[in-house]
């Protein structure tokens, strides 16, 4: 029997064994470990109420590599889905190799130090899962994840070419609380506040975080008109060197007001600096503690109400017509719909049920192939049709203008 292993029991985490429960003929036997065996054995135990599978649960510290790579030998892994933090990508992807097991996750690796992301490290892995036999997915959430799929199915089946890609992210949802984030506040923090970046013309340009925003009419009228700010995102790193012909890739996300004041503040305080100060002899990093102050992004499922949609707005070339078109191909998802299945708000959701769907591709051997991945990389066809089939049915339509400016 397959054996799959997902790290992390966190509100993705729950989401990913929710999901491979549901389809555990696929998945076989699932252990889910994380450095808190309670909250593992607290999913396993809604899991099992829900839907009477039983799921395996452990306490694991991902950081060490010896330990993770004795324990994924010890239960004879076939799989792991890595959704800890971006802080344990290496560790994992290094035990992976020890314990001969293909790897998938759903964050480009960050050093806790350096608010920083590149592929670079993660890609240097590629000759050693080559050599080893064994694949590595990388970035199999919404954002990367399903917009690199998106991208991917553009250019298989909709454009001859690519000129540009604006990846648009919003969430209409209100959880009615002064200020939360909706996934892990250090690492949510750590992205906004960062300069916005995007590449042109082969050059990467940077701004100013938060510093370039436009309005985006978006397709429900439930979420309708919205800003949306521009921001550095990992996928376009890989996007831009694995799209032939693209001129421009940017990446967009829509903020409240109420969000922007509420960050502005913690941000001129010294709330958000990564830098620890030393208080009564304790180090302590101010966004940490900024981080178990605020609400748990897994409290918010029960109180969020409302719609997400993210999606590429893509020109180019059409196949069809042979002339230039633009097109958005996204998802919307509803927050309480996703409650209502899997305990869990849409933002966690958007990203767990792509990691599952990433992670079916692999155990069913669509997407096998040594070395180290984007989703781009890889046929994007299988991966789009069990978005329909496992929750994020996804809708392409035409645009008349591309963004401005
Ligand atoms: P949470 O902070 O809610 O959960 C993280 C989990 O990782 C926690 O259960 C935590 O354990 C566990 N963990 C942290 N460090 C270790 C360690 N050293 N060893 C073992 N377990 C550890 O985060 P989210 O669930 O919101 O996010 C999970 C991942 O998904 C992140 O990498 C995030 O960047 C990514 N993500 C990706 C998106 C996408 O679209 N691509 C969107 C949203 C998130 P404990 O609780 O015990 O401390």
């Amino acid at each position: 029997m397959k054996k799959t292993v997902i790290i992390g029991a966190g509100g993705v985490g729950n989401v990913v064994a929710q999901k491979c429960a549901r389809d555990a003929e696929t998945f076989g036997e699932i252990w889910l470990a994380s450095r808190t065996l309670e909250k593992c054995e607290a999913i396993a135990a809604d899991i099992k109420a829900s839907t009477g599978v039983e799921i395996k649960t452990a306490q694991i510290d991902a950081d060490d590599v010896g330990a993770t790579a004795a324990f994924l030998r010890e239960v004879g892994a076939d799989y792991l889905l890595n959704i800890a933090l971006p802080y344990q990508d290496l560790t994992l992807m290094e035990a992976c190799l020890q314990a001969g097991v293909h790897y998938l996750d759903t964050a480009n690796y960050e050093s806790p130090e350096n608010p920083h992301f590149e592929y670079k490290e993660q890609w240097a892995f590629q000759d050693r899962f080559k050599e080893a036999g064994l694949t590595a997915i990388l970035g199999s959430g919404f954002d990367p994840g399903v917009t690199n799929v998106f991208c991917a199915y553009a250019l298989k089946h909709l454009f001859s070419e690519i000129r540009t890609v604006d990846i648009i992210d919003a969430n209409a949802g209100d959880h009615g609380l002064p200020f939360a984030t909706n996934f892990s506040p250090e690492i949510n923090i750590r992205e906004i506040t960062a300069p916005g970046r995007y590449w042109e013309k082969g050059e990467w340009q940077e701004i100013p975080a938060l510093s370039v925003s436009t309005d985006f009419d978006f397709p429900h009228q439930e979420i309708g008109t919205k800003k949306i700010y521009l921001l550095h995102h990992e996928e376009m790193e890989s996007l831009a060197q694995n799209l032939p012909g693209l001129e421009r890739i940017r990446f967009w996300m829509t903020f409240s007001d109420n969000y922007i004041n509420h960050l502005t503040v913690l941000e001129n305080v010294g709330m958000t600096a990564i830098e620890p100060m030393t208080i009564g002899g304790v180090e302590i990093s101010p966004l940490q503690f900024l981080q178990k102050v605020l609400p748990d992004p897994a409290s918010l499922g029960p109180l969020t109400k409302g719609k997400t949609c993210i999606g590429c707005l893509i020109t180019g070339t059409s196949k069809e017509t042979g002339k230039e078109e633009c097109k958005f191909i996204y998802n919307i998802c509803d927050h309480q719909d996703c409650f209502a299945e899997v305990k869990s708000q849409a933002i966690s959701y958007t990203a767990g049920v792509p990691a599952m769907i990433g992670a079916r591709q692999l155990v069913s051997g669509a997407w096998l192939r040594p070395g180290v991945w984007n989703l781009e990389q890889l046929d994007p066809d299988p991966f789009m049709d069990d978005l329909n089939a496992w929750g994020l049915p996804w809708h392409v339509l035409e645009v008349d203008r591309e963004l401005s400016p």
